[in-house]
């Protein structure tokens, strides 16, 4: 658990905050990996209660104890599974794409939305809120906003999203997408929204 003196820790020491945010990403990152892999129900469930719970504060909830791993699987109807996944997938990169244009519109919309809370004692510390009825993207996106607003860096300087199939990455170098090979949207590529809208 985080203590008050690794707070005070040097950059290249640990770092709760740090560790937390990167935690938030490596959770987004899963879950846009998983999906272009072709995720069901199952895995979908299992990254809702595992990565994403154990990372988001709960919120309005307090009366009902936590939904079981089959209560969320039934709630989720198989046959709207797959549109659904991809549709948040491309909904999710294409945010990332935004902000790493400079456009940052997805993390005030989350501050509006309250899908991230400030939480912890100091100021300026974001958490994932997991609130009832919440939509799958709010709950995706939060965790990448959140790791944002602890560091805008890797976004500036090392996010990549492919502007063929959708891939993103924070390896930086390269820019290329190791998946298909096309090159990649980075801060220094910008296609036009018109050629980003031919490739989907
Ligand atoms: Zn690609």
């Amino acid at each position: 658990m985080p203590n008050a003196d690794a707070t005070t820790e040097t950059q290249s020491g640990p770092h709760p905050e740090r560790q937390f945010a990167e935690a938030c990403r490596a959770a987004g990152l899963a879950f846009l990996e998983g999906t272009r892999a072709g995720w069901g129900k199952r895995e979908l469930v299992a990254w809702l209660v595992g990565p994403y719970r154990e990372l988001s504060a709960q919120v309005g909830t307090e009366s009902m104890p936590p939904p079981s791993m089959q209560s969320a699987q039934n709630a989720i109807r198989e046959e709207t599974l797959d549109e659904l996944l991809h549709l948040v997938r491309v909904a999710v990169s294409s945010a990332l794409a935004d902000l790493l244009r400079g456009d940052t519109t997805c993390v005030t919309e989350c501050i509006r939305e309250r899908s991230i809370l400030e939480g912890g004692e100091r100021d300026g510390v974001w958490l994932p809120a997991d609130r009832p009825r919440m939509r799958l993207e709010a709950r995706v996106l939060s965790l990448f906003v959140v790791d944002y607003l602890h560091s805008a860096r890797p976004y500036e300087a090392d996010l990549a999203v492919c502007t063929d199939c959708d891939a993103v990455n924070f390896d930086g170098a390269g820019r290329r997408c190791p998946d298909c090979g096309q090159p990649s949207q980075t801060r220094s590529i910008v296609p036009s929204p018109v050629v980003l809208a031919a490739t989907r």
